[in-house]
């Protein structure tokens, strides 16, 4: 239950000074509807409101504070809509008050003729003339310590001024408690770090202009947000390894099989993730292991063995991919193997309707199906097992640390999770999004396998490019060709699928060519790819619905049009269709360089050139992009975070993990002083759940 100390800071937004119920609404939508939720709103900069010397010296389109002479005063004419103006000046030069629908009474008091006048605005340049319209602040000289030193801006929305904003955080402040340090103490003071509440004061209310003061202040803040996620991960996590698991131990009967059925023998990293596998299944406690694989890497392996160990231990398993595509693909793959080595397979997706869906759902309640294979759409709906003991989670980024908990209570029994990424994450971020599960890497390819050459070239060279085409196919060769978008938009001069595939097919010749994308209907779809896989057809031309998981290892050449358009991720995975054979591949990334490519584009090109590690590009990804672009916040279980920066501040999640980690080795229940602290921090951050592992939560 969450501590009575914290009630304030959970109190609605409306219980501030001067925010009713409407305003209420514009908060929840820039905030949230808490006050909390105000003191973590991060200023996206400060106003520096220091007196300045001359009004020369300002530049236009900057707020300044000047000590003014109040000149003359120029009002509207009646019933005009042309503004009030007052001219001022200092030694320096001369600037327009403006005001629109002023009070004239109140003007002419505010800012009397021949008085001086500190006054605080926006200083801009209109019509030639220097002007400020509606200054934020005018005073007498003696009242000049009324306008603050500096202010915090805020992110706005319509009919919210920073004015607002800004009483609101101050009102925050005043019922922000002055909570117990849950840091420790010595590191702390060894950053120079305040206080929470300190940090919060100098984030909203800084006394002077202190740049220093004001990032160790965010700092603070964001050390306080990497440890509550990495302290509840690890709580969670904890339990997790207590949660009695079924103890899965196979005779190893049917991975024998399957090794005698496959053409090559497993690379080192997958007999290892294989072995840490297996002892997660057979230690007693619920596996939630992540296996990280660049793509190719050889995870679909990796989730059979397991599945199959499953299966000598006499009960089922389930491997669930994020689209229909992939998982058909998996099914193809596992289907002919499973039946080779004397189990049943089944794939189940929305396409399996009518008496053969009834089929497949009372043969898998009556144990009959082995292993299954879907969408993650066999979590939601009410699909029964006899007995699932493992589910595996294919490619998947948008699965939450609930999503995970919750695949515990299916088949009353919890099952053992194995969750598998094709795009390697950096580290930091598999931290934070997976700190509750533990990681097998695939860090290692299937020998054998050639490099990508990977080129960039502009689209003004199509014709070369072409010619390579043909080339490449004269020998045997197979080629992806992949446009952004399906329809011909002429205004945004995109190179339609459809368009290249009418324009290719009359190249090489109309059996060569073959389309999918994700607007035809699924049956065509698998027919191109069904002539594409069997080499019927030598040339694919596809949107991105081939990005994940489709595997031709015949196929060595991988064109990407308007590569400038896709992200570093995305053209990985595209590239990493090809090079699966033992022939060399390569790679041809067509830009458009009229417009000429912007940095950004520019820069992701040149990593695509220069290395072929999904590691590497994943950092890079991270570097160019920031976190909340690379997993996506809420879906991915990565939690949103207010003032840390998980590229910037990568170095304080390290610690937070170290710090987490020992926190719990020494004070497993929470129940010293700091780890009463801690607690409340893991309420302020609403972890609420990871609370509840502790005995006395
Ligand atoms: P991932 O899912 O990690 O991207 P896949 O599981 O689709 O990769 O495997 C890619 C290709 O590599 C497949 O054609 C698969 O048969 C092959 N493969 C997997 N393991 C090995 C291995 N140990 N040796 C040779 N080829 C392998
Ligand atoms: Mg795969």
């Amino acid at each position: 239950m969450r501590p009575e100390v914290l009630f304030p800071l959970f109190a609605p937004v409306r219980t501030l000074p001067g925010v009713g119920p409407r305003m209420g609404e514009k908060f929840a939508k820039i905030a949230g509807e808490r006050v909390l939720d105000v003191l973590w709103l991060k200023p996206a900069g400060y106003v520096d409101r220091r007196l300045k010397t001359a009004l020369v010296e300002v530049p236009e389109g900057s707020v300044a504070t000047l000590k003014l002479h109040v000149l003359s005063h120029q009002p509207s004419p009646p019933r005009s809509r042309a503004p009030y103006r007052i001219l001022c000046s200092d030694e320096t030069g001369v600037v327009e008050l403006v005001y629109f629908g002023g009070h004239n009474d109140y003007l002419a008091k505010l800012l009397p003729e021949g008085a001086l006048r500190i006054v605080s605005g926006r200083i801009e340049r209109h019509d030639g003339r220097l002007q400020m319209a509606h200054p934020d602040y005018v005073v007498a000289p003696d009242q000049a310590n009324q306008i603050p030193e500096i202010e915090p801006v805020y992110p706005l929305t319509e009919g919210l001024t920073n004015k607002a904003v800004s009483k609101a955080a101050r009102g925050a402040l005043v019922v922000a408690p002055d909570l117990t340090e849950w840091q420790d103490t010595a590191w702390v003071s060894k950053q120079h770090w305040p206080s929470w509440w300190e940090a919060l004061n100098a984030i909203h209310a800084p006394p002077r202009v202190d740049e220093q003061a004001s990032e160790r202040a965010r700092r603070r803040l964001a050390y306080d947000e990497v440890l509550a996620n990495q302290l509840a991960l690890m709580l969670i996590r904890t339990r997790m390894k207590k949660v009695a698991g079924r103890v899965l131990q196979g005779d190893g009967v049917l991975r024998a099989r399957l090794k005698d059925a496959l053409p090559f023998d497993l690379t080192r990293a997958q007999i290892r993730t294989g072995r840490e596998i297996a002892d997660d299944l057979k230690s007693g406690h619920r596996m939630l292991r992540l296996v990280q694989g660049d793509v190719g890497a050889g995870k679909t392996l990796v989730a059979l063995e397991a599945m199959l160990l499953a299966v000598e231990a006499g009960a089922q398993a389930a491997l669930m991919a994020p689209t229909e595509l992939l998982a058909r693909q998996h099914f193809a793959t596992i289907a002919p193997l499973a039946e080779r080595i004397g189990i049943r397979s089944e794939v189940l997706t929305g396409r399996e309707k009518g008496r053969l869906r009834t089929a497949i759902l009372d043969d898998l309640r009556a144990g009959k199906i082995h292993i299954l294979i879907g969408t993650h759409a066999l979590f939601t709906e009410d699909v029964g097992f006899d007995d699932l003991a493992l589910a595996v989670v294919d490619e998947q980024h948008k699965f939450g640390v609930s999503q995970r908990l919750s695949l515990s209570g299916k088949g009353g029994r919890p099952a053992h999770v194995l969750v598998m990424t094709a795009t390697p994450i950096p580290r930091t971020l598999a931290l934070t999004a997976y700190g509750d599960m533990e990681v097998s890497k695939l860090d290692e390819k299937p020998p054998g396998r050639q490099d990508i050459t990977t080129r960039a070239v502009p689209l003004g060279r199509l014709e070369e490019v072409e010619q390579a085409v043909a080339r490449a196919i004269g020998q045997g060769d197979r080629v992806y060709w992949v446009c952004p978008l399906i329809e011909q938009n002429e205004k945004l001069d995109v190179a339609a699928a459809e368009s290249r595939y009418r324009e290719l097919e009359k190249r090489f010749g109309i059996d060569r060519v073959a389309l999918a994308h994700g607007k035809m209907k699924q049956s065509e779809r698998d027919a191109a790819m069904a002539r594409f896989r069997s080499g019927a057809a030598s040339v694919l031309v596809a949107t991105t619905v081939i990005e994940v998981g489709v595997d031709v290892p015949e196929a060595t050449v991988m064109i990407v049009e308007h590569a400038e358009r896709f992200g570093l991720a995305q053209l990985h995975q595209l590239r990493g269709r090809v090079g699966r054979g033992a022939r060399p591949s390569s790679c041809l990334l067509l830009y458009q360089d009229d417009p000429p490519l912007g940095d950004a584009a520019k820069a992701r090109l040149k990593i695509m050139r220069e290395t072929n590690d999904g590691f590497i590009i994943a950092e890079e990804d991270l570097r160019l992009r920031g976190p909340g672009e690379v997993l996506g916040t809420r879906q991915s279980g990565m939690p949103e975070m207010h003032f840390a920066d998980l590229f910037r501040d990568a170095d304080l999640l390290s610690v937070a993990n170290d710090d987490a980690r020992l926190v719990i080795s020494r004070d497993t229940e929470l129940t010293t002083p700091r780890g009463e602290a801690l607690r409340r921090l893991l309420y302020l951050f609403e972890r609420d759940e990871a609370v509840r592992y502790l005995r006395s939560g």
